[in-house]
């Protein structure tokens, strides 16, 4: 005998512990859109009309992203959706998870755009990291620079309204408390940055799926099928984030909700920091013009070292 569904009285196939539901495969798909949906709308995050560049990494946190969107912007005939894919360049990791985000758009009927380090910044990540003068600069600290500007230029480049990008609630509520960890809260403020401040150039940042769990997300690929990519990346060098992980991760199996409590933390901490005055003028970096609070960007002080 199976446990019946909350919603319909099905035989249920999964159990969403922060709400105690019992769900059967449809009211799963279901109530994870709407999931989604609810968080659109409350965050403001997307207009009618936008042109909305999705990132997607090949990975299963966009994969759920760019299907749910799908399905909602159904009732927005006037937006349109970009998938958008930033290829570093690394070999046998990049390569792979770009054919899963072809096949998921294939599957989908959207085009997917793609941008390489290599065209935008003459060099892939593989050659970054065997060519750095200085290996105490990790791997990680030029892609997360390097991705973040390609992301914005790319998104300029296709005209996009706003970039969505597949972080959930587990990426989400670890980041909050490394930040409070790292006693640099006001971090949280600038990686939640909100629509209603926009900052001339740059291209505002939305996270639709940051309320779905990741283990929602393994479940609403599972049973929609959805093809993904899931292999950590070579680099990724997350001891903290594996620790914090862990941690929150125990916590919230013994008390439900603990992720989504963290997350509403960080989203309150964001909005005071938001109605501060701005301390950091933004103006234009003098050497490829992207927004900045420096004379010269990040991205462009890092790749300096390879002769710009
Ligand atoms: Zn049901
Ligand atoms: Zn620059």
């Amino acid at each position: 005998m199976s446990t019946p569904c909350s919603k319909c009285g099905k035989p249920a196939v999964y159990l969403r512990r922060y709400t105690m539901e019992q769900l059967c495969k449809s009211c799963l798909v279901k109530t994870t859109q709407l999931r989604v949906q609810k968080t659109i709308n409350k965050g403001k995050m997307l207009r009618e009309d936008d042109r909305i560049a999705v990132a997607i990494s090949g990975g299963k946190d966009s994969a759920v992203l760019l299907e749910i969107l799908v399905q909602i912007e159904k009732d927005y005939p006037r937006t349109e959706l970009a998938p958008l894919t930033i290829d570093e360049g690394i070999k046998g990791y990049r390569d792979r998870a770009l054919e899963a985000a072809r096949e998921l758009c294939s599957k989908l009927d959207l085009a997917l755009e793609v941008r390489t380090f290599k065209d935008l910044f003459g060099h892939s990540l593989d050659w970054i990291v065997e060519n750095r003068e200085n290996s105490s600069t990790g791997a990680c600290s030029y892609c997360g620079v390097l991705r973040r500007q390609a992301l914005n230029t790319a998104a300029l480049e296709i005209e996009a309204d706003v970039v969505v990008t597949g972080h959930n609630l587990d990426d989400e509520a670890q980041t909050v408390v490394m930040n409070v960890m790292r006693g640099d809260s006001r971090r949280i403020a600038r990686t939640n940055r909100s629509q209603e401040f926009p900052i001339p150039g740059l291209v505002p940042r939305a996270k639709p799926i940051k309320e779905l769990s990741e283990r929602d997300i393994v479940a609403y690929a599972y049973y929609l099928h959805l093809p993904y990519h899931d292999v950590t990346c070579p680099y990724a060098e997350e001891a903290y984030r594996n620790d914090i992980r862990t941690f929150l991760n125990e916590m919230e199996h013994k008390r439900p909700g603990t992720l989504l409590a963290i997350l509403r933390s960080g989203d309150a901490i964001a909005e005071i920091y938001e109605l501060l005055p701005q301390v950091a003028r933004i103006h234009k970096c003098v050497s490829c013009g992207m927004p900045t609070s420096k004379k010269i960007c990040k991205a462009c002080s890092l790749l300096a070292e390879f002769g710009g």
